[in-house]
């Protein structure tokens, strides 16, 4: 069976002409993904938007309102750095609607990723750092609406997932652990279940050991029904927002150290692009494209 993953052409959305988030990736990244035969041509498995009812599992009601009517407050939308307009609000839905979607095909298939996804410093009444909606903290909620006992949030983006600390912290069946750059952005964290800050510069050999020091005896107490990952690849040296120093071989290596550890005790896990930021959109689709091309050696 090949590796389900979930993608929608309008995860990227248009923005100001000269806008520094580089929205060219999500296309990019599809590209890549059926060109290295990762997936079939028309493979894709399609999201739909989340509904505002999985919305509201997660963040405030007025909130979620202000988003889908295109009248987020101006402070907000500034923390969020996108103008809040109709597509991205679509958007943010589409990427939900696909976390929720991987997670239920990663229960099937033990295995699934989107092209998309890892918005986490959403916080429940706020979105920032542009993340409009916590598509990891909406999936998780949703499932354990499902009746899904014991969920784990491996987050290993290179910014502290915040939001989803925030917004995870009053659902007992998710425990969350972010290993991130402990100087970077945000400069006020929020407590998850387990941090691990890294000094700048870390390169892939303490980042691995650090890593497969944490995962392994944390899966085994945690015991999780399923795992969500956030695969950020700003940890790369080459990032322009990271400030830790993994080569490709590093973040290669990470990857199949999380979704490796998951395989071999059968828990199933639903993979996130995160974060990544470069003026190359090639080259970064390509980092980006490390863990689909990992997970489906896992298959
Ligand atoms: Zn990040």
């Amino acid at each position: 069976m090949p590796l389900a993953v979930v993608h929608h052409p309008a995860f990227a959305a248009a923005l100001p002409v000269g806008h520094r988030f580089p929205m060219g990736k999500y296309a990019r990244l599809s590209d890549i993904l059926v060109a290295d035969g990762v997936v079939a041509p028309d493979g894709f498995v399609v999201p739909s938007e989340a509904p505002e009812s999985w919305l509201r599992l997660a963040h405030a009601p007025a909130y979620v309102d202000q988003v889908l009517g295109a009248r987020v407050p101006a402070r907000i939308a500034r923390e969020i750095g996108f103008p809040v307009e109709a597509t991205i609000a679509r958007r943010a839905r589409l990427s939900a609607g696909a976390t929720v979607l991987a997670s239920r095909l990663a229960l099937e298939q033990g295995i699934a990723c989107t092209t998309a996804g890892g918005s986490h410093h959403a916080r429940r009444a706020a979105g920032a750092g542009f993340c409009v909606f916590n598509d990891v903290a909406v999936a998780a909620c949703v499932l354990a609406a499902d009746g899904v006992g014991r969920m784990l949030v491996v987050d290993l983006d290179v910014h502290q997932g915040d939001g989803t600390a925030e917004i995870l912290a009053g659902t007992p069946q998710a425990f969350t652990v972010s290993m991130h750059a402990a100087r970077n952005y945000p400069v006020r964290k929020v407590a998850g279940d387990l941090d691990i800050g890294l000094d700048d510069a870390t390169g892939d050999d303490a980042y691995l050991r650090t890593l497969r020091e944490m995962l392994p005896p944390l899966l085994d107490r945690v015991s999780p029904e399923l795992v969500f990952y956030n695969a950020g690849v700003d940890p790369h040296r080459d990032d322009r927002l990271g400030r830790l120093a993994l080569s490709d071989d590093g973040l290669r290596q990470r990857d199949a150290c999380v979704i490796g550890a998951c395989r071999d005790r059968g828990i199933p896990i639903a993979c996130v692009i995160g974060g990544g930021y470069s003026d190359d959109v090639d080259v970064l689709a390509g980092r980006h494209a490390i863990l689909h091309r990992t997970a489906a050696r896992f298959v």
